[in-house]
């Protein structure tokens, strides 16, 4: 039996006494006393840790009680071991992840809604609450009390009146169902490049067995359309499919053109689900009902009993590595989950990873390129504006040239974006007497302004306090000045030098949620905007058919951060898809970024639209440097809130790494952002060559450490991502 504790054991209990043995088969929950309490725990197959140990059977306790809940398919209990395997996890903590929907396990409520009854006679007072209440329900459809009464635009007690007077009865909601979806709803007629394409993915189906695509073309090019008929394909054969994206991009356009395809809708997994829609669609995965998920990170942990298909797009999205708990990169576990499962897996992009490009070179995946955009639209014509030849005037952040630009198109009824990746107003407040600088308490970090709500945030612990009158070091009153733009402070200047414009301002700490950010997205689409203003939400799967001209406010933002050996790449792919969201349909696109240095290797990238060049010398530097993918890399953090402590630990624990001639360890050095939310951070950087087992020299060194106790905490964090 196996806990979804952090530990990496089994334990081993005797069969509940009043059902069969048999019908403990692997993956089965149960209910299992634990300590004084009764808790969850899946039948495994084989031992772990202190579990193989014979044990006297009479001390063994009973099974309370076999769970009425569909078991995790052996599959995922193989997979389930892979990854914690890997991520040096306790595989108790992936189990955990894997049942990451609390309510299957709570005892199902019946639910209740009301039904109109037709040919009553009229209830004896006739209300217009009432009367609307009918009217709405009369359709004859049973809903939920509180849905009748939103519609009707009345109270509950309406609703329970009219069902007192017999108007409207009490009925049980019958369960939800997936949609129908059917494979050969209205496929699209491909031509050339995108024909050989579908037929590559669909032959990578028919062979079900495991293999990599890369899916690597410009943005509009077709590539969602491309796989949407490996995933008809995976229909047809009676398996399911799984579509990962980023969660930003689970918008409605992809659902809408999802239905058009499928003729239906596919079950959606994303952090906005409510706790009872993660126990349906959980269930449905798990019996195999729900026939195409779309989802986030998390949906490639769902119980799927005969999954044949994974879809990664956006492969290249940082979004897919998960940093808290368990540390994984779900493309990466994908590609596992492929191998294990025997079926194709195709990695989808307009600016694949590095590590994905190497692959495709060296063999190992499948490389299938979509030249050009479907419509015919040329790729925008992304220009440099040199911010040292043309700076905007003081206090203002665009430059001559991008107002201009900003000018004309809205002058031609066209829309403008404005990219920064930075939310807030300014990321710094600074005293104008003595120089003080606001920082975060808890954090090595500054506090950014946020204008609309008038506080000033920490953007890595959430500590918060209002915009200070007087500076809280000399008390001078009014002096307090904000430093930089945030985009908030973008949307300032920018309703200031166009007010008739219609402004959007997107950025995530504005919008609630997935839902709102949906209809967001639909106005700007529907042209409801002239300008738009955002940060790395706007990146991402829109497609805004009248969108002529894209600025980056600050086009080496993304190239400071030195320690980390993606930045190039990153910002590249970054500047990369926020110009390649103008001129996507009939309107020419245009582009200009801001740059304090035109002749950086990424601006140039950007400016020429030659990625081969740009990806030539990347992989060079990684190569030479033994980054990923020529080599593995670990980190492992070590913190405590006493910064000596911390800082002993992590000297104690490089002593103490094992010798090796191929495995270097580099540090501790204290991490870049050396505070967070109190406690001092002290980092190791693990680098291997990526033939050698990692994961065997971490585990012996882990093993032999002395106990991590008290108030300190190793993190392990295997292909690291965030180098802060
Ligand atoms: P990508 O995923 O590469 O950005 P999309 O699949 O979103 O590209 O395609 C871009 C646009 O072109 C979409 O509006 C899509 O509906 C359209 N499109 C692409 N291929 C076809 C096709 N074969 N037939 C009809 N429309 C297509
Ligand atoms: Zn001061
Ligand atoms: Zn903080």
């Amino acid at each position: 039996m196996l806990l979804p504790v952090a530990l990496d054991q089994t334990y081993d209990y005797a069969p509940p006494p009043d059902t069969e043995v048999a019908a403990l088969v692997p993956g089965s929950f149960v209910l299992v006393p634990f300590g004084p309490q009764t808790r969850i725990g899946v039948v495994w197959d084989r031992p772990l840790g202190d579990g193989g140990k014979p044990i006297d059977p009479r001390k063994m306790k009973p099974v309370t009680s076999l769970l009425d809940v569909p078991g995790l398919p052996e599959l995922s209990l193989r997979f389930a071991e892979w990854i914690a395997r890997y991520t040096l996890t306790p595989l108790g903590m992936v189990l955990r992840m894997m049942m990451s929907a609390q309510s299957v396990f709570e005892p199902e409520k019946p639910r209740f809604g009301v039904r109109y009854v037709a040919g009553a006679a009229d209830p004896p007072r006739m209300t217009p609450a009432r009367q609307r209440t009918l009217d709405a329900a009369c359709d004859g459809l049973i809903r939920a009390r509180a849905a009748l009464a939103d519609l009707a635009g009345c109270s509950t007690g309406v609703v329970d009146g009219l069902v007192a007077s017999g108007n409207l009865v009490e009925v049980a909601i019958p369960e939800r169902r997936p949609a129908h979806l059917s494979a050969t709803h209205a496929a699209n007629t491909f031509a050339d490049e995108q024909a050989r394409a579908v037929e590559l993915l669909r032959g990578a189906v028919d062979a079900r067995n495991f293999s990599v695509t890369l899916l690597d073309g410009v943005t509009g090019s077709g590539k969602t359309e491309v796989y949407f008929e490996a995933v008809a394909r995976t229909l047809e054969q009676g398996r399911q499919a799984l579509v990962m994206l980023p969660e930003i991009a689970l918008t409605s356009q992809f659902m809408g053109r999802f239905q058009s395809r499928f003729g239906g809708p596919p079950a959606e997994w994303h952090s906005a689900l409510s706790p009872a829609d993660r126990g349906r669609i959980w269930k449905w995965v798990a019996r195999g009902e729900a026939r195409v998920v779309v989802g986030a990170r998390s949906a490639l942990f769902l119980p799927y009993p005969d999954l044949g298909l994974v879809i990664v797009d956006e492969e290249h999205d940082t979004g897919f590595k998960q940093e808290d708990r368990v540390h994984y990169q779900a493309r990466d576990m994908a590609v596992v989950r492929g191998s294990l499962g025997a079926f194709p897996v195709v990695l989808a992009s307009a600016t694949p990873s590095i590590e994905s490009h190497v692959n495709a070179r060296t063999g190992r995946y499948r490389h299938v390129v979509l030249p050009g955009r479907y419509s015919g639209a040329e790729m925008p014509d992304v220009k440099a504006v040199d911010l040292k030849a043309e700076p905007p005037e003081k206090g203002r952040w665009l430059s001559p040239p991008l107002v201009a630009a900003m000018t004309g198109t809205l002058a031609d009824g066209r829309q403008s974006l404005l990219y920064l990746n930075r939310r807030g107003y300014a990321p710094l407040t600074l005293c104008r007497s003595c120089g003080h600088r606001i920082e975060c308490p808890q954090c090595s970090a500054w506090l950014v302004e946020h204008r609309f709500r008038n506080r000033l945030n920490c953007h890595h612990c959430g500590f918060s306090l209002p915009v200070p009158e007087r500076c809280p070091k000399c008390g001078s009153e009014g002096g307090m000045v904000a430093c930089g733009p945030g985009v908030e402070r973008v949307a300032e200047e920018v309703a200031e030098r166009f007010p008739e414009a219609r402004v959007v301002l997107l950025s995530s700490d504005l919008v609630p949620g997935l839902v709102e950010m949906r209809d967001i997205i639909k106005r700007i689409e529907a042209g409801e905007a002239d300008i738009i203003i955002g940060t790395q939400i706007v990146a991402k799967g829109h497609h805004f058919p009248n969108l002529a001209l894209v600025g980056i406010v600050d086009g080496d933002l993304g190239l400071a951060q030195g320690a980390d050996p993606r930045a190039g790449e990153r910002t590249f792919q970054l500047l990369h898809q926020v110009t390649g969201r103008a001129g996507r349909a009939h309107v020419a696109g245009r582009g200009l970024v801001q740059t304090y240095d035109p002749a950086h290797p990424v601006m140039q990238a950007i400016i020429s639209g030659d990625r081969e060049a740009f990806l030539e010398r990347e992989i060079q530097v990684r190569q030479r440097g033994m980054l990923p993918p020529y080599g593995r890399l670990a980190a492992l953090i070590v913190s405590a809130r006493d910064k000596q402590l911390a800082e002993r630990a992590a000297r104690d624990i490089a002593r103490r790494a094992p010798f090796s001639e191929r495995i270097a360890v580099l540090g501790p050095a204290e991490a870049p952002l050396a505070v967070v939310r109190g406690r001092h951070r002290w980092r190791l950087l693990v680098k291997a060559p990526r033939e050698l087992d990692m994961q065997a020299y971490l585990r012996a060194w882990l093993d032999a450490l002395p106990p991590i106790k008290g108030d300190l905490r190793l993190t392990v964090d295997i292909d690291p991502y965030g180098f802060l």
